[in-house]
């Protein structure tokens, strides 16, 4: 038995790793390469293996970066199934229905504008196939995945229904045990559950994305927020927060609702401007047993999810135009996070140049994107061809990744008392580097940097 790293290993997207096991292979994630046009044309290369002959798929979570390309897997052959908690399917299906639908879209632009036909990464047919293959299993459930491989979820705290995978493998009598970390959320992060600990494993593979930094105190974050919606400038004009669909807009409906009394928020309209995060939503708020003890509290003393009695679902284009007619009063979150495309974008067109509005930057801005310009506190940004001058103020506020610190991934790994050696997989070098010295040096853990198509011998 053994494992191959292929991606995500010394970068930070396309997770995908195969373990080999009495001649059966299975994969632990499929994700998509993300970054900048050159990285992602890389998802259109063959796989380094045949998907015809992978056996079955075992996925941590709902990001693009782990199962992005389970559509390109189905179109190659792959028949078997794929193996994720029961949020997580139901947040997949919503997932690839979006990413095919903008990938179509995507090629048609290209090929109005380029005048020759771009297929599509893939269709929306195909993204639906992945979901019949979808095969959903509660946490702490141990399940066979092949002859000789069982897997069992437990809470990762990242995103609803994210997983780390404890894999029990057995080969002519050899047992071996692999936890593979998934991502790994903040401990405290609001709604969720915190890391579930894992007591045992012979090799651990760990994802290091914030293994270099500590995030700034949540707490401190919180206060931020409050400031900033008390503040006599927000009665003057439009607070736009650019948010991811899955986890971040909950998470900030979630802190509103919490606050809303002391934050006065009744003066405002909230919009949730994002079919995508309106849909995620919905799993989010109905699947309650996975809530934390803070979030069941909440959620009965005020009869239901979410918590805000003043949010509008925007769900159609006309509902999302009709917004940027508003001058003052609205709390818009819309996708996308970095500010790439989506409905925020308009938003930002109708009010960048407003010296009233606010912009709450929440989450991580990729160099290149228009959110990370705004964070740079650029004078002005081009969007749709128009030069806009950026008079808004624009607040980032930090601490609220989904992603644990380095703190957190250390007291996650040193929940197991034998200490396994480790091999971080998801991080940027630098990062893996920063965590390899923090690790070692607080427990002397033995860690390794695999590269894709390196071997590991179990
Ligand atoms: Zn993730």
């Amino acid at each position: 038995m053994k494992l191959e790293f292929f991606g995500a290993a010394a970068e930070v997207t396309g997770s995908c790793h195969i373990l080999h096991i009495g001649g059966r292979q299975v994969l632990l994630d499929c994700g998509l390469i993300q970054g900048s046009r050159r990285d992602e044309e890389r998802n259109r290369d063959p796989f380094p293996f045949d998907a015809s002959g992978i056996d079955a798929v075992v996925l941590s979570h709902a990001h693009l970066d782990h199962c992005g390309r389970l559509p390109l897997l189905v179109k190659r052959g792959f028949k078997g199934p794929i193996y994720t908690q029961d949020a997580s399917c139901e947040l997949v299906a919503i997932l690839l229905a979006d990413a095919a639908h903008l990938a179509e879209r995507d090629a048609e632009y290209k090929s109005r504008k380029t005048g020759k036909k771009v297929k599509p990464l893939y269709t929306v047919a195909e993204g639906e196939r992945v979901i019949r293959q979808l095969q959903n299993r509660k946490y702490r459930e141990i399940f066979e995945v092949v002859d000789g491989m069982k897997v069992r979820f437990r809470d990762a705290g990242h995103i609803l229904g994210s997983a780390s995978v404890e894999v029990w493998l057995s080969e002519n009598g050899a047992e071996r045990k692999i936890v593979f970390s998934g991502d790994l959320g903040q401990y405290d992060t609001p709604i969720l559950r915190d890391p579930e600990p894992i007591d045992r494993a012979d090799f651990v593979l760990m994802e290091s994305t914030y293994g270099g930094r500590r995030h700034r105190d949540r707490a401190e974050t919180v206060k931020e927020l409050g400031e900033i919606l008390t503040s006599e400038r927000s009665r003057k004009g439009n607070i736009l927060v650019p948010a991811f669909s899955i986890g971040r807009s909950q998470e900030i409906m979630y802190q509103l609702g919490k606050h809303f009394d002391e934050w006065d928020l009744g003066r405002f309209q909230i919009y949730l401007d994002s079919p995508m995060a309106i849909e995620a939503s919905k799993v989010y708020w109905s699947n309650t047993h996975l809530y934390d003890e803070e979030a069941t509290r909440l959620r009965s003393e005020n009869g239901g999810m979410p918590l805000l009695p003043n949010l509008k679902l925007s769900r159609h284009p006309e509902e999302s135009m009709a917004i940027n007619r508003i001058r003052s009063g609205a709390i818009v979150i819309a996708g996308s996070g970095m500010c790439n495309g989506g409905r925020i974008i308009h938003h930002l067109k109708y009010n960048l140049a407003r010296e009233e509005t606010q912009v709450l930057i929440t989450g991580y801005q990729a160099n290149g994107s228009l959110g990370r310009r705004l964070v740079n506190r650029e004078q002005s940004v081009r969007i749709h061809g128009r030069t806009i001058p950026v008079r808004a103020t624009v607040h980032t506020v930090g601490g609220l990744s989904a992603h644990g610190d380095q703190d957190d991934l250390a007291r996650w790994y040193e929940c197991m008392e034998n200490r396994p050696p480790v091999y971080l997989v998801h991080g940027e070098v630098d990062s893996q580097e920063d965590f390899r010295n923090y690790l070692g040096k607080r427990n002397g853990a033995e860690i390794h940097l695999p590269k894709p198509g390196d071997f590991l011998e179990l």
